[in-house]
């Protein structure tokens, strides 16, 4: 999936985990399991609608990183819901397009977390069906939001 959802869904396992070490791996676990939802496959790196890519990839970042800074605020393990963030993120990075991802990708004990990434993700070709591209993902979205929003009522009784 795009930023937004992995963003919230990792700040929102350390709002409510909140210890980092079951919080964390928690987080990047989630990555794992939201990608293989089917998602439209977004690159920026293939041609062709770039202008619509580029608006829909900074509107969802700006959404997940609202909603991370929304459930962060305040809050005393602040840097807990930031790490959820960050660590259910990180494995965007690990494809073997940049210098980490080829490095993983030939590091015995950590190459299966790069063929894990790609091959378990469900990918929609960009521009088919609309509603199967990113349906799941704004539910994603919506669904953090709400349960953020209901945790944070429970709480404040
Ligand atoms: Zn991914």
């Amino acid at each position: 999936m795009l930023a937004g959802p992995h963003l919230a869904v990792g700040a929102l396992t350390g709002r409510v985990v909140r210890r980092a070490w079951i919080a964390l791996p928690l987080a990047f676990a989630s990555h794992y399991a939201l990608d293989a939802l089917p998602h439209s496959y977004l690159s920026l790196r293939e041609p062709g609608h770039l202008a619509l890519k580029l608006a829909i990839a900074i509107v969802d970042g700006l959404i997940g990183v609202a909603l991370v800074l929304w459930m962060a605020r305040g809050q005393p393990h602040w840097r807990i819901i930031l790490g959820g963030a960050v660590a259910a993120m990180v494995v965007d990075l690990f494809n073997p397009v940049n210098p980490l991802g080829r490095w993983l990708a030939r590091t015995p004990g950590a190459a299966w977390l790069v063929s894990l990434h790609m091959e378990g993700s469900w990918h929609v070709p960009f521009g088919g069906d609309w509603l199967v591209g990113f349906g799941l993902s704004v539910a994603v979205l919506v669904l953090v939001a709400l349960a953020a929003w209901a945790y944070n009522a429970r709480q404040a009784a």
